[in-house]
């Protein structure tokens, strides 16, 4: 898993991005969130993709905020939602790794369900 370095850091209550980019992470999910209590999910409330992805312009917002948090992921890696909610933007509920490993974990769990 990439953790090189979190960029986020905390000013006031508010993350803000310390890279090259004015993207904040309040500019992204600011009024767009709505915490589930029972699961702990930041369900994107914005625009959400034909797979079911909240987006934020072009990019999945899961995505920017686990890159917010825990620095740029590998375009080959996939950002996994260990939560199984797709709308799901929580860091601690992400996990980045291979694409070939998040296929295979699919995989095994469709074919676990299935037994
Ligand atoms: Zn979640
Ligand atoms: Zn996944």
């Amino acid at each position: 898993m990439p953790r090189v370095h979190t960029r986020a850091e905390r000013v006031g209550n508010r993350e803000e991005l310390t890279t090259d980019t004015s993207v904040t992470i309040e500019d992204i999910i600011g009024s767009r969130i709505a915490i589930d209590e029972e699961t702990g999910c930041w369900n994107y409330t914005g625009s959400i993709s034909g797979a079911g992805y909240g987006m934020y312009g072009h990019k999945p917002v899961h995505r920017i905020v686990y890159e917010i948090f825990n620095g740029p992921v590998p375009g080959l890696w996939h950002v996994h939602h260990e939560c199984r909610n797709k709308r799901c933007c929580r860091p601690s509920h992400l996990n980045a790794m291979r694409d070939s490993d998040h296929l295979s974990l699919h995989a095994r769990e469709r074919r676990d369900a299935e037994a």
